[in-house]
């Protein structure tokens, strides 16, 4: 045998080894692909938030709040607040504590934040008080236009708590700080404006006053939501359709009886105005944003039931049952039930009352659509 031959036969064995083990890698790599979903998976996913971040944070930003202006937030005191052109003190505040025409008559309306009023003004009677962040975060939005919004001139600051992120909103204001850009860090207590009238419609001189909401992002793909509906969008995410308030008082009350206050552990105990099943093929981003208000086993694609607050604000969810399953039909959703208090004057209008069954109004159903959409 000629050394050449032993040559060839081992170079062949080997080509044949090299072959196999491609062929072997291949058919592992194959049977791996074969297992992976094919669309993304909506417990893995995490939609593409279009919020300046700041990272998770060490300590909670909301164990140190300030107000957002020189007057001290007590409830009692009717000077603090800027009532409607009504009077009524109580419009000042968080909830259904207005009133406002809707096609034929007048209805409750939802307020969703608290109007603080100006304590300074110069003599021309504009004000003069300074609107201050009330803790850590970032500039995610501002708006530097006042006819473009019933918020007029406003400026949006995300807080990245432990449990998600909690937006503070402060609007009508008459100037806005140079400094404030969107993407900049932002200590509490950093001067973002002047309280001031701005808004579309304008607001009286003499009602000048600060809005102010806390709360959290109802759908970080707002934005295509608008798009595919052909509606117009200015504001992006901080649309105020997409920004579900809390009662900012009890948030600066709260805070005070804890110092290590979490919005989500106070969210716990407000009360669910109604239960909604609904149809889903994937948990909305909601959730995925805010994990801990996902109760149970990881979400199965086969409806899912959500208790919500008077002003749509999810307050927890989890997979639903067969039976609440059962009463979807064919339907994008069913109302499970009600709690008449907690409900409230129902100024959002999510859900009403007709032929002896309650569901979704109009109102509720755009909620419902933008919640869902991913
Ligand atoms: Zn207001």
């Amino acid at each position: 045998m000629k050394l050449g031959d032993n040559s060839r036969r081992y170079g062949a064995i080997a080509l044949l080894v090299i072959f196999e083990l491609v062929f072997v890698g291949l058919v592992l790599y194959l049977c791996f692909r074969a297992k992976q979903p094919g669309p993304p998976d909506a417990e893995s996913e995490t939609p593409g938030l279009d919020l300046p971040l700041i990272g998770r944070p060490a300590i909670n930003p909301f164990r140190y709040l300030v107000f957002p202006t020189d007057q001290v937030l007590d409830r009692n005191d009717p000077d603090v607040f800027q009532p409607t052109a009504s009077g009524r003190p109580e419009s000042a505040l968080f909830g259904s504590v207005r009133t406002a025409s809707y096609g034929k008559g007048l209805a409750a309306s939802f307020h969703e934040g608290v109007d603080i009023a100006a304590g300074q003004r110069d003599a021309a009677g504009r004000p003069q008080d300074a609107v201050y962040a009330v803790a850590d975060g970032a500039v995610a939005y501002v708006n530097t236009k006042a006819g473009n919004s019933n918020y007029g001139k406003y400026v949006v600051l995300t807080h990245a708590c432990p449990s998600g992120m909690v937006y503070t909103l402060y609007a009508h204001l008459a100037a806005l700080s140079p400094s404030v850009i969107r993407g900049q860090c932002v200590k509490a207590g950093d001067v973002l404006g002047i309280i001031g009238n701005t808004a579309n419609p304008p607001i009286p001189l003499i009602q000048a006053h600060l809005h102010f909401e806390v709360g959290l992002i109802l759908n970080a793909r707002v934005n295509q939501w608008f798009r595919t509906h052909k509606l117009k969008n200015d504001h992006g995410n901080f649309n105020g359709w997409n920004l579900l308030g809390v009662d900012p008082l009890a948030v600066f009350e709260r805070q005070r009886q804890c110092p290590d206050f979490d919005v989500f552990q106070y969210m716990a105990t407000l009360p669910a105005a109604f239960e909604i099943v609904l149809s889903a093929r994937r948990k909305p981003d909601y959730f995925n944003r805010y994990p801990c208000l996902w109760e149970g086993a990881p979400y199965r694609g086969a409806g899912l039931q959500l208790a919500v607050a008077e002003d749509g604000l999810p307050i927890k969810g989890r997979n639903a049952t067969e039976s609440e399953r059962q009463l979807l039909g064919a339907h994008k959703s069913a109302i499970l039930r009600v709690d008449p208090d907690a409900l409230g004057r129902n100024g959002c209008h999510l859900v009403i009352y007709r032929k002896g069954l309650w569901r979704l109004g109009r109102e509720g159903e755009k909620w419902r659509d933008m919640l869902m959409y991913y």
